[in-house]
């Protein structure tokens, strides 16, 4: 839509300086509409109102723990798509979708267990965000980081991804640092390559799950195409060209992938490797029958980890309680 506003704007002949006055309305100030838009004049507002609408997305509902908040949106289509905020130390990370579920079908997901509808626009993921910026600016703070972990693959909406990471990135919109922006994939290589290649200084998150073929495939049906050594081999060329290590998330799923040869297997996978794995405990929801591990299969796992020098973190699980945590995003249609 801002597009399409700032086309309007050029259309009618308004000086050029009503274009950064509109992106800082929207942009800084996250106004609601239209017509709190008063350093515009009252014929300005009216005309824009008759033939824009300011938002694709509507905020229908929020759930909020102590440290976690869900936000609910409408598309124009009707459909519902979800965002998480993320509040944690100084940190604001707003989680966000790319589409409107996902044709990947991770067994142990709620996104991937409903049928794909389609792509979200660069819009519908830029609006995410500015939601989230308006919500945290009554309380005078703002998003510091984006990660693409909601509802999709990111990387097959890759055109609409890149644009809204542009807009995230840019000093005149949302201002926030390419190392605080993640983008998560489950392994689509061609992209990752094409990725790497816009040297846009993006971090990459990859979720790898397991650390053998077998077992990566029955849980990821992606791994068919992209088995894990290709996967592996891009993700280095990737460190070596940007100099950034690749973070790599693996949800631990009781007496699936969390015993002690599953660990080793993923030492000698990474071992020697400039990388980070993210370890989270199976959020139990109802589209899959898997089971969260004990507490002391998570320690022992990451002890086997750390005991080979691969660098690991167990991911608090923030927001399950609301259905909003990792592979729990699954709309309400
Ligand atoms: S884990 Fe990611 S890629 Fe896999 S089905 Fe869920 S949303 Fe899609």
């Amino acid at each position: 839509m801002y597009d399409k506003i700032k086309q309007y704007f050029q259309d009618n002949n308004l000086p050029k300086f009503r274009i950064k006055q509109f992106e800082d309305l929207i942009f800084k100030q996250f106004v609601s509409s239209f017509d709190d838009m008063t350093t515009f004049s009252k014929d300005l507002r009216e005309q824009l109102n008759e033939n824009f609408n300011l938002y694709s997305l509507s905020l229908i509902e929020t759930e909020k723990t102590k440290d976690t908040i869900k936000f609910m949106f409408e598309t124009e289509d009707g459909d519902h798509i979800e965002s998480v905020l993320m509040i944690n130390g100084k940190r604001r990370t707003a989680c966000v979708s790319s589409q409107i579920f996902c044709a990947m079908g991770c067994k142990f997901c709620a996104t991937g267990a409903k049928p794909f509808k389609r792509n979200l626009t660069g819009e519908e993921i830029v609006e995410q965000v500015l939601f989230i910026s308006k919500y945290l600016k009554k309380m005078d703070e703002r998003v510091s980081n984006v990660v693409y972990m909601g509802m999709g693959e990111p990387f097959m909406n890759y055109d609409n991804v890149v644009e809204s990471i542009k807009i995230f990135n840019d000093r005149d919109k949302f201002d926030i640092g390419a190392r605080h922006i993640v983008v998560s994939t489950c392994g689509i290589i061609p992209k990752i390559k094409e990725f790497m290649n816009l040297n846009l200084q993006v971090r990459l998150a990859i979720s790898l799950h397991a650390a053998n073929d077998e077992l990566r495939s029955s849980l990821m049906p992606v791994n068919n195409q992209y088995p894990l050594k290709d996967l592996i081999e891009v993700c280095d060329e990737f460190t070596k060209k940007t100099n950034k290590k690749v973070s790599y998330e693996y949800v631990l799923i009781k007496g699936v992938n969390d015993s002690e040869k599953d660990a080793k297997e993923l030492v000698q996978l990474l071992e020697g490797k400039l990388v980070h794995v993210n370890l989270i405990a199976y959020n139990p929801h109802e589209f899959a029958d898997f089971e969260k591990p004990a507490k002391s299969t998570i320690i022992n796992f990451k002890n086997i980890l750390e005991n080979n020098k691969i660098e690991s973190s167990v991911r608090r699980s923030m927001g399950d309680e609301i259905s909003g945590a990792c592979g729990q995003l699954a709309g309400k249609k």
